[in-house]
């Protein structure tokens, strides 16, 4: 693999232990949290042991444990939120109803840029290309690296598992659409990081997956 500046670390934020991800550029030491729902101390401590310099903050979707204190930190800090997709709006705007149900201090914001498919976000040197991905939410995006093959992709996969859609504007079909058409062509040796929960790779998930595995979908 050539030598690419991007690097990750994973801190799990929220009672739901949501995998907020430090991702920096090593060329510049400049960089972005992915989903920083909550624990700002944690998380500005952990951006300040790898000695980042934090660019932006990335949403990949508008529910509490991913971006319930996105806009406090967006305000404490003076960053620019990217993300997610507009047809999050709704969730963003009941973030402090549903904060307090969930054990989160939350803060409703307006992004700094609504994403769409096929647009690019960067820091430092590093460019991240965004998918649409609904069906877990109608305005999840997927941020997509693929010189190092490695994918941030919030509630949309897990290891042995898929999104939940049974909430507001969710669409099972959207979702399995979403992963099967999107994230599978890129490849099965793309390591992805998702909102809760351990590492995988799309291929590991596309032979073990009970949900959107081939044997699964061949079944369906
Ligand atoms: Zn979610
Ligand atoms: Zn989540």
């Amino acid at each position: 693999m050539p030598e690419t500046p991007l690097r990750a670390a994973i801190l799990p934020v929220t009672p739901f232990q949501q995998n907020c991800s430090l991702v920096w550029c090593t060329a510049t030491m400049r960089g972005a949290l992915v989903d920083p729902g909550g624990d700002l101390g944690k998380l500005k401590a952990g951006v300040a042991k790898a000695g980042v310099t934090l660019e932006k903050i990335l949403l990949t979707h508008g529910h509490a444990d991913h971006c319930g204190q996105a806009g406090m930190l967006a305000a404490e800090l003076d960053l620019p939120i990217e993300g997610p997709h507009e047809d999050d709006r709704f969730w963003i705007a009941r973030l402090e109803d549903d904060g307090p149900r969930f054990g989160i201090d939350t803060k409703v914001f307006e992004p700094s840029r609504w994403l769409t498919d096929g647009d690019t976000v960067s820091f430092g040197e590093i460019v991240l290309d965004v998918l649409h991905c609904p069906g877990h939410t109608p305005g999840h995006v997927v941020f997509v690296h693929g010189p190092t093959r490695f994918a941030f992709v919030g509630d949309v996969l897990f290891q042995g598992s898929i999104g939940r859609t049974d909430f507001p504007m969710g669409n099972h079909q959207d979702l399995i659409d979403a992963i099967t058409q999107k994230l599978w062509p890129l490849g099965d040796d793309i390591t992805f990081v998702p909102g809760h929960g351990p590492t995988s790779t799309f291929g590991r998930e596309r032979q073990s997956n009970p949900f959107v595995g081939d044997a699964a979908l061949a079944r369906a």
